[in-house]
């Protein structure tokens, strides 16, 4: 299965793991000559990014929206190729829908004046207060994303030279006390400050940096790609292949092999290894080090050092088809967000007690709005997402006893949004941490690998280039700069600078459009 073509194996590379971010590692390393194996334990490529189909209903299980589309942008145009050509992304126009139990609602658009006026219908007093907040977001965005996403982090002093400025922009405050100090409607606080929870950040303790989040969705849109994220990745495999690449599925690493100091290969479940004087691993941060790594002295990333970083939360995520609901509940769009009772207290279970709470806040996704080869003809695609604490608190959630009665809560809170849909279900999944360890072998189960804390981000997060071993390097969602789909993404981009060009750079790469 693995016999090796080329003639000189110092232009071998591995990658472990077809996530988005070890696809376009992948992707960044055939451009620069090397001859990629992408090795991934799942049937399909796109880690979290991946898609599983029922009863004609196809279920995206992770990401939804695509923000910064530039990220594909560069890494297609880095491989002579042009993102567009191969994927149909759209813009959403509104982004999404905030909803609150009093029956309030917001509508987040990325046109300024529009968002005013919803400020404005909420809580006219804080729209001077608004303002400030988009000054402070664009202030953030150039500092932290411009800045510092796309830029190798593995040298103490690349963090040290931007403190100053982090000190002027208070990165020592959480999103959400900046967002506090800037509006006094409780929903609105909500509505500014909600963002890092989909890279799997606390906003109570996260760094105010994330507000750079409003700037980037305002600035370059809310996007979906047709076909869902699984199109995406489906067409970074195409981009792999054709740079003469092969992409390895229903393999599982089990240990990074060594000559030494450095990295030499992977050894495989089965036993079998494959050599390359260049690894990635896109596995988990966590799992890299603690498992494919297990039998090496490490100097940073010890078993106990890993063990004691705070982690993101976990995610109890219901995927469900309706049968012949396309035109009900016209009111609900693509993304919706329904608030729960409580915020600030819900967060605190969630990420400091680690306690598994009666109420909730859902994300709602509802793609057939927007992509009808999602469902059958008539019929509709949802998921519904809540966080939840991951698996590694003391007491953790035993979701083989508990998940049906927490599906049952979710239905009652559903029921608000979607009345009625619970009687016409036509296909059906669950997943709860227990599902994210097991399938992407993330530790504790969690949804975003590290949490996003400033003490985690940056220098001090695992480095794309391996501090504990030559020729090993790591890209996605633990690494620099982090979770998401920019993120994930731009890891791949540090990769591509840490790394020089293949030693025998073949003559042809591209096969023939
Ligand atoms: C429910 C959900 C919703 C989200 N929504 C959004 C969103 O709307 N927008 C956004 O930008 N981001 C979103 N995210 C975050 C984003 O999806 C992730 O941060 C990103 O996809 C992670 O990519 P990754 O490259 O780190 O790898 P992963 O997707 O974690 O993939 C890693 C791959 O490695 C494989 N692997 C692991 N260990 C091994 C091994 N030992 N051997 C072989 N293979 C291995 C796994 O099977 C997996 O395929 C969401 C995430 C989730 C879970």
């Amino acid at each position: 299965m693995f016999t090796h073509h080329a003639a000189d194996s110092s232009s071998e590379a591995i990658v472990i793991g077809a996530g988005l971010g070890g696809l376009a590692a992948a992707m960044r390393l055939g451009a620069k000559g090397y001859r990629v194996t992408v090795l991934d334990r799942l049937d399909r490529v796109g880690g979290r990014g991946s898609s599983i189909s029922q009863n004609g209903h196809r279920f995206d299980l992770g990401p939804t929206i695509v923000t910064v589309p530039q990220v594909f942008e560069s890494l297609w145009a880095a491989c002579g190729r042009d993102f567009y050509k191969d994927v149909d992304l759209r813009p959403l126009d509104p982004f999404y829908e905030i909803r609150w139990p009093d029956g309030s609602h917001f509508t987040a658009r990325g046109d300024t004046a529009a968002m005013v006026e919803e400020v404005r219908r909420l809580s006219p007093g804080d729209v001077k207060g608004y303002l400030r907040f988009l000054k402070d977001s664009r202030r953030r965005y150039v500092v932290g994303f411009e800045g510092m996403v796309a830029k190798p982090m593995h040298r103490l002093w690349e963090t040290i030279r931007v403190l100053p400025e982090f000190a002027v922009l208070r990165a020592d405050k959480s999103i959400f006390g900046l967002a506090r100090s800037r509006v006094r409607d409780p929903r609105l606080r909500m509505a500014l400050s909600f963002h890092p929870l989909f890279i799997g950040g606390d906003p109570l303790h996260v760094t105010s940096m994330y507000a750079l989040v409003s700037h980037l969705e305002k600035e370059f849109g809310v996007h979906y790609a047709i076909g869902g994220v699984q199109a995406i990745a489906d067409a970074m495999a195409a981009v792999i292949r054709a740079q003469g690449g092969r992409i390895v599925q229903n393999v599982e690493a089990d240990e990074i092999v060594f000559k030494g100091d450095a990295a030499a290969g992977v050894r495989l479940t089965g036993g079998e290894e494959l050599a390359a004087p260049l690894v990635v691993s896109n596995a988990d941060a966590g799992h890299t080090y603690t498992r494919l790594l297990r039998n090496r002295p490490r100097k940073r990333w010890t078993d106990a050092k890993v063990d004691s970083r705070r982690w993101s939360m976990g995610l109890f995520v219901w995927y469900f088809g309706t049968k012949g609901t396309a035109g009900m509940w016209p009111d609900v769009g693509h993304h919706t967000i329904l608030s729960g009772p409580r915020y600030e207290g819900l967060l605190r279970d969630i990420f400091i007690k680690g306690k598994l709470a009666d109420d909730m806040s859902l994300y709602v996704h509802r793609p057939s709005v927007t992509d009808p080869g999602v469902a059958p003809k008539g019929d509709d695609t949802f998921y519904a997402l809540s966080p939840v604490p991951h698996l590694g608190f003391d007491n953790p959630v035993d979701w083989a006893t508990e998940a049906e009665t927490y599906k049952a809560k979710v239905t009652k809170v559903l029921q608000q949004l979607i009345p009625g849909f619970q009687d016409r279900i036509s296909a059906s999944l669950v997943y709860t941490p227990d599902d994210f360890r097991d399938r992407y072998l993330s530790p504790h189960g969690a949804g975003f690998s590290l949490e996003p804390r400033i003490l985690q981000s940056a220098w001090f997060r695992p480095h794309n280039v391996s501090e504990e071993a030559q020729g090993l390097y790591l890209v996605g969602a633990g690494t620099h700069p982090g979770a998401g789909l920019p993120g994930v993404v731009s890891s791949a981009e540090v990769l591509a600078k840490l790394v020089p060009d293949a030693p025998a750079r073949p003559a042809i790469r591209m096969a023939a459009e």
